[in-house]
């Protein structure tokens, strides 16, 4: 048998043996998997990457751009939450997530800063149920975050448990909470999204949900692999910035590659939004007309 031959048999082979004695699952994801080039790219802005003044100049931008999400914070929604839900009315826009803006932190010592965490992560919640948010970002604990409850495997029950009361409130409002991995200088507590998304697991809560950020995920072994490892059941949001100094995606040049990542979400058929989170080395416009461009160009490519 030639070289050819041998392969050709051996392929054939190993399809039939996968094929008799794969589990269903494997045969039924291969058999529904979509064309990858369906999946959209839904791109969202922070408020402070939009260029102009009001909401109504923001947003009129974001769409001249075809951005189809919003990302206000907690603390701006629960202000402007009349002024936002007004200028969002009539618009292909949605909220893709509501970033952070609680005060006090989940593991916290001190009982009257967790109180303060708790009522106003609620607050937040209630708000972002209400304009239709994907979700609310939280991060366990910064590290400059203390007193802080120790790393150990009782303060990780206590978180989960926690989350699981906020993740059921959370859907009591139509919404969910979306656990933030950050790198280990900001927060060591929780770094790798296959780590938040066993965390979401474990607080058995359909309202507890993870995301990747890819400035963060600068400490993954792989962009891919980060995503995966959430999921379908899992992922909820990503952020994106440039991947040297965390500003416009594209002015770190080469480095400001993201194939890998986009093809976990286009595998995933990811459904939500991924916010631009990052600073701005240049001129703004300039800088997201052509971000929008090239992650556009990547995810065509993914
Ligand atoms: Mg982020």
């Amino acid at each position: 048998m030639d070289r050819r031959n041998f392969l050709k048999t051996t392929a054939a082979g190993a399809a039939a043996i996968a094929l008799a004695g794969g589990p269903a699952s494997v045969l039924t994801s291969c058999a529904s998997k979509p064309a990858k080039s369906k999946v959209a790219l839904n791109l969202s802005f922070q408020t402070g990457i939009a260029v102009g003044e009001s909401y109504s100049e923001k947003f009129d931008y974001m769409e001249s751009l075809g951005i189809v999400g919003y990302e206000p914070g907690g603390q701006e929604l629960v202000k402007n939450y009349d002024q936002i839900a007004k200028a969002l009315e009539g618009r292909n826009l949605k909220v893709s997530a509501i970033c952070a803006g609680f005060r006090g932190f989940i593991l916290a010592e001190d009982p009257a800063v967790k109180a303060d965490f708790d009522s106003s992560m609620r607050e937040i919640i209630d708000a972002a149920g209400q304009i239709g948010s994907t979700g609310v970002i939280m991060v366990p604990a910064f590290n400059h975050q203390k007193p802080c409850k120790p790393h150990t495997l009782e303060t990780r029950d206590y978180l989960c448990e926690q989350l699981h009361d906020l993740g059921e409130y959370a859907l009591s409002k139509g919404t969910v909470v979306i656990l933030e991995p950050l790198n280990r200088g900001e927060a060591f507590y929780m770094r790798l999204v296959a780590d938040a998304a066993a965390i979401c697991r474990d607080s058995n809560s359909e309202g507890v949900k993870c995301m990747g950020d890819f400035w963060h995920m600068k400490e993954e072994t792989s962009d891919y692999g980060a995503l995966m490892s959430a999921g379908k059941q899992y992922l909820r949001h990503v952020h994106i910035a440039s991947r040297g100094r965390r500003v416009t995606p594209g002015e770190d040049g080469e480095k400001d590659n993201y194939v890998e990542g986009f093809r976990a979400m286009k595998e995933l058929e990811f459904p939500y939004f991924m916010s631009f989170e990052c600073g701005c080395a240049g001129d703004r416009a300039e800088a997201n007309t052509k971000a929008v461009e090239l992650l556009r160009a990547q995810w065509e490519q993914a």
